[in-house]
């Protein structure tokens, strides 16, 4: 019972990373949304942007502001 490669592909692509860090995004990342454009990276991330570096988005170049955050709900079932 050995599983395929391209199973356990299929099973790797459900599962989001921030695109910084390369870190899995845990539950609460994967609602997490700093920029209205969508752009979406991890809490370390954005609190690292906001910290210690420029403090703009680096898909829009919009600053981050902790107004715009967005806590998508999103349903078991999608
Ligand atoms: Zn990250
Ligand atoms: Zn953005």
């Amino acid at each position: 019972m050995s599983r395929t490669t391209q199973d356990q592909f299929i099973d790797d692509d459900e599962e989001e990373t921030c695109p910084l860090c390369v870190e899995e995004f845990d539950l609460s990342d994967k609602n997490f949304r700093p920029c209205p454009c969508g752009y979406q990276i991890c809490q370390f991330c954005y609190n690292n942007i906001k910290t210690t570096m420029n403090g703009l988005c680096p898909a829009c170049r919009r600053p981050y502001d902790d107004k715009n955050i967005e806590w998508k709900v999103i349903s078991p079932e999608e």
